[in-house]
């Protein structure tokens, strides 16, 4: 299994590294990306992942961190990274109400146009998605940014079908959390049943969302993926395992063979 999206830069983590992937390890989780928020944790990211060899990094501006330093030639150092798997997570976020919108979309304008930019100069990475209440104003802007829609995940899908079908029309893949084990998430389940089986991914998104049945406590951690996976199976009618070798799949075409499990060699 991949955790294809972790924050494992937060505090709650400090020291821990080592540990929480062992823990993740033990349950059958390969690889983790942990997903920078703003161009100083890009560069921690990076760093981290540099540590770890199944630590994998991406480079971008979360839209609730739009109002902190940013530096373009900083984020594309990041990016240039070895272990940089990803631009992102970028988008647009509603649900709260700083930054300012305006700062948001000014935040996003600008890193699309460096990603498009650093694409032409042979830098191309798929990018991590943030959508919150933003479906109808954020799709639109990245079919208008010229980036193939393939290239795009949406991380922590909790929208409608609307939303669901906005964002597979634009030939994105589409990625869920523990928000999928919530007993109140039947709408978001029924939603999970309408991706098709090559685009859909899962992620922990730690240290938040911790999954039933650890609901509420905090740090989560890459291990509780299984939580997740299990809660898709069931909701997709599926097998467990051929499900998580496809998830494996899907992760591995979008992020790059990096993140492949890595085979058991004969000495
Ligand atoms: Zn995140």
């Amino acid at each position: 299994m991949i955790d294809t999206h972790c924050h494992l830069t937060f505090p709650d983590f400090s020291g821990r590294v080592t540990e929480v992937l062992a823990a993740a390890a033990h349950v059958g989780v390969h690889s983790c990306i942990s997903i920078s928020t703003t161009t100083a944790d890009a560069l921690r990211t990076t760093e981290l992942a540099g540590l770890h060899a199944r630590l994998f990094a991406s480079a971008g501006v979360h839209p609730l961190y739009a109002d902190k330093p940013c530096d373009w030639a900083e984020m594309r150092r990041a990016g240039e990274h070895p272990k940089c798997v990803a631009w992102g997570e970028l988008g647009l976020d509603n649900h709260h109400e700083t930054p300012l919108p305006a700062l948001q979309r000014e935040v996003l304008d600008a890193q699309l146009a460096h990603i498009c930019a650093w694409a032409r100069e042979g830098l191309v990475k798929p990018i991590v998605v943030h959508c919150r209440k933003a479906f109808a104003q954020l799709v639109p802007i990245l079919a208008a940014s010229g980036i193939p829609g393939n290239r795009f995940v949406f991380h922590c899908f909790t929208g409608d079908t609307t939303d669901l079908r906005m964002a597979l029309d634009l030939g994105a893949s589409i990625s869920f959390t523990g928000v999928l084990t919530f007993p109140g998430a039947r709408e978001l389940r029924a939603a999970a049943q309408l991706v098709p089986v090559d685009r859909l991914m899962i992620e922990t998104d730690s240290p938040f969302l911790s999954p039933q049945p650890v609901r509420g406590s905090r740090p989560n951690e890459p291990k509780h993926i299984v939580y997740i996976a299990a809660a898709l199976a069931l909701a997709r009618r599926a097998n467990l395992a051929a499900l998580n070798e496809q998830l494996d799949m899907n992760a591995v075409r979008f992020f790059g063979e990096a993140l492949r499990a890595p085979t058991m060699t004969n000495p």
